[in-house]
C-alpha cells in the first residue's frame, strides 16, 4: 500500500518559473533515487504544487520499478502510527517497516513541530535511510530552519540534500495550468476567460482549480459556452470574498518584487535589514491600503504579534520623512499597488 495518487503525475505538472527548480530536481530525484539529493525537501505555501511533486516521483519510481516500496505519508499519519505502535509496544515494527521501504515521501513536516517524540523516532528513521541509501522527499510549508518547535539536529540535516522553493506562479504560468486542467478535462476554454480567471485568481493552483471547478459546473449547468461573461457570473462571489484576500496578498508580492526577495522572506524570521525592512514597508501598506486589523496583519505575516505590526507602521512613518529612500519606495509602492 504506497498512497500514491495516480494522476499527480509529471506529465500533468505544468512547468512555469515559479516551480522550474523544484520540478528539474523532482526529475532528477526520480532518474537517481538514492543519489544526489537525499533528503530533496520542497518547501512553500499551500496549493503550489509540493503534494503533487512528490507524487510524481513516487509514480514515476514505481514506473521504473514497479515493486518498489514507496510509501508516501501526511506527517500528521506517521505521529499518529506512531503513538499507535507505542499504545500497542509494536514501535519495533513501525521502525522495521519504516526501514524497509525503498522511498519514504513524507508530506507537510512542519506538523512534527513540538511533537519531540516523533522527532526522536523520525530522526533515526531518517538516518537509517540515508544510511541505506534510499530516497527520502519532505515538504514543508517554510524554510526548515523557520520551523519552531523542530530540533536542530534534523534541521541541519533536512539540509544535507537539496532544499529548493516552489514559489507562487506568475500569470503566465497560471493561464498555461488553466489550459491544460481545461484540454484533460476535454474543455474548450477560450484564452480570454483562462485569462481572465488567471488574472483574478492569483494565490494558488488549488484555488485556480477551484475557480475552475465552478466554471464548469455552470457551463454544464447552463447549456453555455463558456466565455469571459459567464466565467464573470459563476465567478461573482468567490471573486468579491477573493478581493478582501487579495490585497493583503497583492501587497507581499507587490513589495517582494520590488525589493528582489520572497514573499517567503517577508513571512520569515529572518531580521536582517534587507528582510527587515520590506517587511515593515509591507506592513505599513497594509495598515493603510486595507481594513484588516493589527492582528490580522500580523497573522499574514508569518504569524507576527499586534504590536509588530503597530511598530512597524511606526518606523515607516518616521523613515519616510527622514529617509529619502523609504519616501522614494513607499510612493513607488503605493503607486504600483493602487493603480
Ligand atoms: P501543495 O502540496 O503545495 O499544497 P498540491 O500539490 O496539493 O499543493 O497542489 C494543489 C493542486 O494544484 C493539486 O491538484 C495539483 O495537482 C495542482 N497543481 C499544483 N501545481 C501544479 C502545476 N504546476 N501544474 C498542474 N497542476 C498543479
Ligand atoms: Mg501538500
Amino acid at each position: 500500500q504506497h498512497n500514491l495518487v495516480s494522476n499527480y503525475t509529471f506529465s500533468n505538472f505544468v512547468e512555469g518559473k515559479s516551480n522550474q527548480l523544484a520540478l528539474a530536481a523532482a526529475n532528477q530525484v526520480s532518474e537517481n533515487p538514492g543519489g544526489a539529493y537525499n533528503p530533496l525537501f520542497l518547501y512553500g505555501g499551500v496549493g503550489l504544487g509540493k503534494t503533487h511533486l512528490m507524487h510524481a516521483v513516487g509514480n514515476a519510481l514505481k514506473i521504473n520499478k514497479p515493486d518498489a516500496r514507496i510509501v508516501y505519508l501526511h506527517s500528521e499519519r506517521f505521529v499518529a502510527d506512531m503513538v499507535k505502535a507505542l499504545q500497542l509496544n509494536a514501535i519495533a515494527d513501525f521502525k522495521r517497516y519504516y526501514r524497509s521501504v525503498d522511498a519514504l515521501l513524507i508530506d507537510d513536516i512542519q506538523f512534527f513541530a513540538k511533537k519531540d517524540r516523533s522527532q526522536e523516532e523520525f530522526f533515526h528513521t531518517f538516518n537509517a535511510l540515508l544510511e541505506g541509501g534510499q530516497q527520502m522527499i519532505l515538504t514543508c510549508d517554510r524554510y526548515p530552519k523557520e520551523i519552531d518547535g523542530l530540533e536542530e539536529r534534523l534541521k541541519s540535516r533536512f539540509g544535507w540534500g537539496l532544499t529548493v522553493a516552489v514559489e507562487p506562479p506568475d500569470l503566465e504560468t497560471r493561464v498555461a495550468i488553466l489550459m491544460n486542467k481545461a484540454s484533460q478535462a476535454r474543455l474548450d476554454l477560450p484564452p480570454d476567460a483562462a485569462f481572465f480567471i488567471a488574472q483574478r485568481i492569483r494565490s494558488n493552483v488549488r484555488e485556480l482549480e477551484g475557480a475552475l471547478k465552478r466554471v464548469i459546473a455552470s457551463a454544464n449547468f447552463t447549456r453555455r459556452p463558456i466565455d469571459v461573461d459567464l466565467v464573470k457570473e459563476s465567478l461573482k462571489d468567490l471573486l468579491a470574498l477573493q478581493d478582501k484576500q487579495v490585497s493583503l496578498d497583492n501587497i507581499q508580492r507587490t513589495v517582494a518584487e520590488y525589493y528582489k526577495i520572497k514573499v517567503a522572506d517577508l513571512n520569515s524570521r529572518r531580521r536582517n535589514r534587507s528582510v527587515a525592512r520590506p517587511r515593515q514597508v509591507a506592513m505599513a501598506l497594509a495598515k493603510e491600503l486595507t481594513n484588516y486589523s493589527l492582528p490580522e496583519i500580523g497573522d499574514a505575516f508569518g504569524g507576527r504579534d499586534h504590536t509588530t505590526v503597530l511598530h512597524a507602521c511606526r518606523k515607516i512613518r518616521e523613515l519616510r520623512e527622514t529617509s529619502s529612500d523609504i519616501h522614494e519606495d513607499y510612493k513607488n509602492l503605493l503607486r504600483l499597488l493602487t493603480t
